[in-house]
């Protein structure tokens, strides 16, 4: 049995969409092992209750999100730190735990590494971002070898330090997702709202091609958001706002295919396995995670990445994807089961 203690993200609380998928992913690997005789802590800022989970709650003052930054940002850390008063605590605590979790894709917890005497696992939920990101997480790399997971070969690919990283994939538990072998004339959109998701493009596409697009995630960009609004004024689009994991595989389960139009390099896209599970296929630009989940022709489409064109003409033949396939891939490749057996063999090696 390991005694786990897991830093979240600094970005929001647990379940506020703000930090993305790992939040979907902490909760996921913490009820997995925990499952599996565990004792997970999850230190997390203020507002992060989950029921039948330990949650230690910290305050202060959330981090800015990097993703929308210039390469050269320097490291900016608030007053009143949430990330720092987690670290404080994680600190503070150590010696009552086998290893530590970092869940963060921030400066702070990669330059505190050496000063830790309870080892820390880094599990890296983006591709590279900043410098001075890069910078620390590839010393870590070298000084503490081992200790970074990554979700995809093509976000490892993405660092300096790809060889170093331990791809793990991701996972959801399956059960909570519904099949839906019969859609509604839909196309549905997942993803927080925000310049490198690309929405607008999903938006074109469904004009093109005189579909309804149903819209679910996280406003995190409010500027982005009122441009796509104005921009397309008479487009049959709506935003049906950001719903629970419950209530998003059911709506997620009416679409004919789910689009994913990201213009950045996407770890993994959380939201590809999510659709598989409830039947639905995929078509995303050929760009970063979902490459390595999506079966071209089999359980969606990989297409030229920013070709709207491209979008319109898969969206035309989605109709050739077996809904079945695609819930059957999400059983055999991304259930929790062969998830939580990775990352325990992970963190026992770490923890010796
Ligand atoms: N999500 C949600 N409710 C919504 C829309 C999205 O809970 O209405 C979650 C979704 O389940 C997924 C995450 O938001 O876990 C998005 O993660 P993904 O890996 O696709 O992208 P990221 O935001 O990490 O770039």
């Amino acid at each position: 049995m390991l005694k786990l203690l897991f830093l979240s993200t600094p970005i929001g609380y647990l379940s506020s969409g703000q930090g993305g998928g790992v939040e979907l992913t902490i909760l996921n690997l913490a009820q997995e092992l925990q499952k599996r005789g565990h004792q997970i802590t999850i230190v997390a800022p203020t507002n992060s209750q989950i029921p039948n989970l330990n949650i230690v709650e910290i305050p202060g003052n959330s981090q800015v999100s990097v993703q929308t930054q210039s390469r050269d940002i320097p490291v900016i850390i608030p007053p009143n730190s949430v990330l720092a008063n987690m670290w404080e605590y994680a600190r503070s605590v150590q010696n009552d735990y086998d290893l530590i979790v970092n869940f963060a894709f921030d400066w702070l917890p990669f330059y505190l590494t050496p000063f830790f005497t309870t080892k820390i696992a880094h599990l890296i939920s983006m591709g590279s971002m900043t410098n001075a990101l890069d910078h620390i997480m590839a010393q870590v790399a070298l000084n503490f070898p081992g200790t970074i997971g990554v979700h995809t070969k093509s976000q490892a690919d993405t660092f300096s330090f790809a060889n170093a990283c331990k791809i793990l994939s991701n996972a959801i538990d399956i059960s909570l997702y519904e099949y839906n072998p019969i859609p509604e004339p839909v196309l549905v959109w997942v993803g927080r709202i925000s310049p490198e998701k690309g929405l607008e493009d999903a938006v074109k596409a469904a004009q093109i091609t005189n579909t309804k697009l149903r819209i679910f995630g996280q406003i995190q960009d409010t500027n982005y958001w009122e441009n796509i609004l104005t921009n397309f004024p008479n487009s049959s689009f709506e935003y049906g706002g950001f719903l629970t994991t419950k209530q998003l595989q059911l709506e997620l389960g009416k679409g004919k295919v789910l689009l994913m139009t990201h213009r950045w390099i996407e770890a993994f896209g959380n939201v590809a396995i999510e659709a598989l599970a409830c039947g639905v296929p995929v078509i995303s630009y050929r760009r970063g995670g979902p490459t390595e989940i999506i079966k071209h022709g089999e359980t969606g489409f990989l297409i030229e990445p920013d070709s709207v064109e491209n979008l319109v003409n898969a969206i035309k033949n989605i109709d050739t994807i077996n809904r079945y396939n695609c819930r059957k891939q999400a059983e055999n490749e991304f259930s929790l089961s062969s998830f939580g057996d990775r990352f325990e063999h992970w963190f026992y090696q770490l923890s010796d």
